[in-house]
Parts: structure tokens; sequence; C-alpha cells
């Protein structure tokens, strides 16, 4: 499959690894919105946030839990920001379900 996140996980195309299991895997934004940004993956390839059913939802629940142990391993006790972007229109460039996790500076809300 033609897929930029499934080749990194499988380790076709280098990547600055976080973290890795059986079922998640976490590597370094290469384009950096945070001193900390780290994108937590499913390795099962799900395009999108649209795709999570009752049948893979659990990864889910797990990326959550490795997000939280990430970010205490990054010193980001002060808050952080986990983002996920879902279609075309809310800027989602790669269609492999991923999750942001970003810290180390003040974010704004609703936007950056
Ligand atoms: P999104 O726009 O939500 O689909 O996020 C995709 C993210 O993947 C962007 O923040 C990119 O900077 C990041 N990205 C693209 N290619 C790579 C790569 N080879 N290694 C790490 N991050 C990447
Ligand atoms: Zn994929």
């Amino acid at each position: 499959m033609d897929c930029l996140f499934c080749k990194i996980i499988a380790g076709e195309i280098p990547s600055a690894k976080v973290y890795e299991d059986d079922t998640v895997f976490a590597f370094r934004d290469i384009d950096p919105q945070a001193p900390v940004h780290v994108l937590i993956v499913p390795k099962e390839h799900i395009a999108s946030a649209k795709e999570i059913n009752e049948t893979n939802s659990a990864v889910v629940a797990h990326i959550f839990e490795v997000a939280a142990k990430i970010a205490k391993d990054e010193g980001l006790e002060d808050g952080y920001r986990i983002v996920n972007n879902c279609g075309d229109s809310a800027g989602q460039t790669v269609k492999h379900l991923h999750f942001h996790l970003m810290g180390g500076r003040e974010f704004t809300w609703p936007a950056g």
C-alpha cells in the first residue's frame, strides 16, 4: 500500500521514533509546530478518524494511554495539545490516522 506512515512503521522510511509497541508507533513530526511535536499512529492502516468503528476503536484508547506516557516522558507537565485532522477540509494531508501530540509552548484556542 502506498502509505507514507505505513512505510515509516515498517522502517522503509526513516523516522525519529519515540515509542513503539505491538499496536502503536510514535515518531517526531518532520515539520514541528511546537518544541515537542510527536505523531502517534496505529500500526494498523486506518485512513482517518472517519474509519474508526467498533472493530478497531480499542487502538484509539491505547493511543491516548501512550500519549499520556510520552507527554510525561517529554516533561509536558504544564499541558499539551492532542490534535486529529480528519479529512481534506480539516487539513489532513496523510491518509493514515494520526494524533499530533504538541507541547512546550502556549496554545491559543480555537486556532493555533
Ligand atoms: P496532517 O496534516 O494532520 O495529515 O499531519 C501530517 C503530518 O505529518 C504533518 O505535520 C507533517 O509535517 C508530518 N510528516 C509528513 N511527512 C513526515 C515524515 N516523513 N516524517 C515525520 N512527519 C512527517
Ligand atoms: Zn498507512
